[in-house]
């Protein structure tokens, strides 16, 4: 999406992860990529942690790149895994902060019991793999590399298909908050809270329009009507949902790793015409900050 902002024409990409969660590249490494793919502003959205947000910062400089304070923290609405992105917060928000450390915690807890279940199902255990590959807390895709790279399955998409996706014995969701506790944490540290990929959860227009709804009373302002994965119809549909509601629209690559076009970063199609974009309700000093000033 481009950020179009009295003399400026910025290209966005408001969603992306570094290895401080489950991405392939360096903090710093994910904003020189974003830069050399025109990029003018990001936002660096780790899973659950501000780790990275520091290194990418401080790379900025060098590329002449907006960064923008991001998060992407998974929570739980009527039992189901959903993902609210956070952008523009304050990230020496000292609450936030400390929400935040409560879910490395669990992230640390998850990664045992997952590896419990996995050895339940008579696999070997690969806590310690899954741990060698991640720089921040084991995730699932760290779990489906480390079953890959013990030779228990061929490539990843089998690890996600028959031990880690959804509904499978890897897949440990009890432990997320809910989805209004995650919108009200975002909120409270001056930040928007975006519903991450809505088309992503498979749900039905008639189940997804509930999310919505849910989402928007508890505090949640603009859905992610750009995502790697939705198509032009998806992204209409979306349009209209944030009409409906009058949440604001945002837009992010998702990227994680190198070398996979679909999601590679600041590629994005152009926002559709209507909802207000959600770049215009960044907070002053950050819109002055884009404007140059
Ligand atoms: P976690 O945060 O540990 O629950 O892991 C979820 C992450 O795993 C997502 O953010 C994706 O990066 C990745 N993921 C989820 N489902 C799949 C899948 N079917 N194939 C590959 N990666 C997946
Ligand atoms: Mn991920
Ligand atoms: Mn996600
Ligand atoms: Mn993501």
């Amino acid at each position: 999406m481009r950020i179009d902002d009295g003399a400026r024409s910025l290209l966005a990409d408001l969603h992306c992860h570094s290895n401080a969660s489950d991405g392939g590249l360096s903090p710093a490494a994910v904003v020189t990529r974003a830069a050399q793919q025109g990029v003018g502003v990001l936002a660096l959205t780790d899973h659950d942690t501000l780790a990275g947000l520091p290194q990418a910062q401080a790379a900025t400089a060098a590329e002449g790149i907006h960064l923008i304070s991001g998060v992407e923290l998974s929570c739980l609405w009527h039992g189901q895994t959903i993902h609210v992105v956070g952008l523009d917060f304050d990230p020496q928000d000292v609450g936030f902060q400390r929400v935040l450390d409560g879910q490395s915690q669990v992230r640390h807890e998850r990664a045992g019991t997952i590896d419990e279940r996995l050895q339940k199902q008579g696999l070997p255990s690969v806590l310690g793999e899954a741990r060698a590959l991640a720089a921040g807390v084991p995730g699932r895709p760290h779990f489906a590399q480390a079953l890959v790279d013990t030779g228990v399955v061929a490539g990843t998409r089998q690890a996600f298909q028959r031990y880690l996706g959804t509904g499978k014995v890897g897949d440990v969701a009890t432990c997320w908050p809910e989805l209004a506790t995650v919108v009200k944490w975002i909120r409270e540290a001056g930040g928007i809270a975006i519903l991450a990929h809505p088309r992503r959860y498979r749900l039905t227009n008639n189940k997804l329009r509930k999310l919505v709804d849910a989402f928007h009373e508890a505090g949640g302002q603009a859905l992610e009507v750009l995502s790697a994965g939705h198509s032009r119809q998806d992204s209409g549909y979306l349009t209209r949902l944030c009409m409906d509601n009058g949440l604001w629209a945002s837009g992010g690559s998702d990227f994680h790793w190198p070398g996979r076009p679909w999601s590679e970063l600041g590629r994005l199609p152009v926002l559709p015409d209507g909802p207000e974009p959600v770049w215009r309700h960044f907070r002053e000093t950050t819109r002055g900050r884009l404007q140059g000033e």
